[in-house]
């Protein structure tokens, strides 16, 4: 029997604002446990809600950014629950007008395992906007109650279960992550709980419409955390629905050391949350003026930007891809190319040299000390052959380190290379001097050990003769 994977995420985005969504209070993140909070955020009676219109306009621009029709009626609900990191016993939250309605996300390329994708658009049934919950951080003998998240500005994103694979799941995310930062909504960093999400996963006989047993995988920490859970997943209803048993729709939670997932809880009946609306809160209203004046400030989609980079700059579209996998980066990249005429060299230095070491530093683009002008400069000698590849590698490592600018380490260290026909003339003779086996070698018609000579001279001039000048000359003298 063949399966049919049937997936769907919610995905939850804290939104960058300055305070929270209800209150004045801050929302940073790594303060003091319970010295960002106020009577509105841990729910004292009486008090009154007053609503983050940056939060707002940012779910706004998130929903336009994905394709969504924006209603230009909407409002706050209460989500009526009982818990501790509920102070108010509800929460507010959107129900059935949310900001954002119907939107997609355009998933392609190769996938986290490797594999092609199919090309594919997955379509989100709704982004709407709500409070954060406090955080629960629980000791030996008692728990304890963080409320600065309380009241933080959140979206949530949903799916339809339209998602078939691992790799379509992070490629939906990544592509979302991507969307959010470019927008400047969040930095969806995982680790800071800025992004999370829950993934629903079923089974069901191939071909077949009706939809199997839903299972809630939680506590996913990584994109490749997801990955993982949902493959393991896969596999274990497969198992389960092969050997003839039965699922039950239940919640489980992932171990990614173990690399297995654990029963969390068996769903009973559906909550009723006893939605009603906010009344503390008048709806909100958005004229299509509004809406196309928020158009105009959109930032460039990733995927337009990577179009741009293959047709301006001449890059290839894997390359394009891995440019603008990050904004910061791709803007780098975009003010470098303005001012150089070998944007696709400039490509090949930030892929393979800058990105590597980054990583090998462990830091951000936005904390490398080359500037994009310097690095631009840098691929210009090398394009006109003031300076050689390899020099270039030298120079680029102490840009790196030190920040200088590359004509200063050049002219510091003497590096300019050496197209003057004296000089190379002299480490040409020398190599054809020392060298009379493979002389003799190229006489008798083995012209390929000339790459040898031109290998001995750029030793000689320690890596500064201009190669094509070196071949040339060595060319001539042997054929003489
Ligand atoms: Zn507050």
């Amino acid at each position: 029997m063949k399966y049919d994977v049937v997936i769907g995420l919610e995905v939850h985005v804290q939104i960058k604002t300055k305070s929270k969504m209800f209150c004045s209070c801050p929302a940073s993140f790594g303060e003091e446990p319970n010295t960002s909070i106020c009577p509105v955020c841990t729910g004292y009676p009486g008090v009154m809600p007053v609503p983050n219109y940056e939060a707002i306009k940012k779910t706004i621009i998130a929903g336009i950014m994905c394709g969504c029709e924006i209603p230009e009626l909407s409002k706050f609900d209460r989500k009526s629950y009982f818990y501790p990191d509920m102070p108010k016993n509800y929460q507010i939250t959107q129900y059935d007008l949310p900001f954002c309605q119907r939107g997609e996300i355009h998933i392609f390329g190769k996938g986290f395992s490797g594999n092609m994708m199919e090309e594919k658009y997955i379509h989100m049934t709704r982004i709407h906007l709500e409070e954060d919950v406090a955080k629960s951080v629980h000791f030996s003998t008692f728990s304890g109650i963080d409320y600065n998240r309380a009241g933080v500005p959140l979206m949530e994103i949903v799916s339809e279960p339209e998602i078939s694979s691992a790799d379509e799941a992070y490629a939906y995310l990544t592509t979302l992550k991507q969307i959010m930062q470019y927008a400047g909504i969040s930095d969806c960093d995982m680790e800071k709980g800025q992004m999370r999400c829950d993934v629903n996963i079923s089974l069901k006989p191939s071909g077949q419409i009706e939809f199997g047993t839903k299972i809630e995988l939680k506590n996913l920490n990584s994109f490749r955390a997801i990955h993982r859970a949902i493959n393991s997943e896969i596999e274990r209803q497969q198992d389960i629905l092969l050997s003839g048993g039965k699922l039950q729709q239940e919640t489980r939670g992932w171990n990614d050391d173990r690399m297995t997932s654990y029963l969390m809880r068996v769903k009973e009946s559906a909550h009723d949350y006893r939605y009603f609306p906010e009344p503390d809160l008048t709806p909100i209203c958005f004229s299509k003026e509004d809406i196309e004046n928020l158009k105009k400030e959109l930032p460039e989609l990733p995927e337009i930007k990577a179009k741009r980079f293959v047709s301006d700059y001449g890059l290839t579209e894997y390359d394009a891809a891995v440019i603008t996998s990050e904004k910061n980066l791709a803007d780098y990249f975009d003010d470098g190319a303005k001012k150089t005429s070998a944007p696709k060299i400039l490509a090949n230095w930030v892929i393979s040299e800058l990105l590597r070491e980054l990583s090998n530093a462990n830091i951000s683009i936005n904390e490398v000390k080359i500037s994009s002008d310097d690095m631009a400069k840098l691929v210009n000698m090398i394009s006109i052959n003031t300076i050689s590849g390899k020099i270039g590698k030298t120079v680029f490592a102490e840009m790196f380190e030190t920040g200088k600018a590359p004509e200063e380490i050049v002219r510091e260290k003497g590096l300019v290379q050496v197209s003057d026909e004296p000089e190379i003339e002299s480490f040409v003779a020398k190599s054809i001097q020392e060298n009379p086996m493979q002389v003799e070698q190229y006489k008798t018609g083995k012209t390929a050990v000339i790459q040898y000579f031109v290998g001995q001279v750029m030793k000689l001039s320690k890596g500064k003769a201009n190669p094509q000048a070196v071949q040339k000359m060595l060319k001539s003298k042997l054929d003489a």
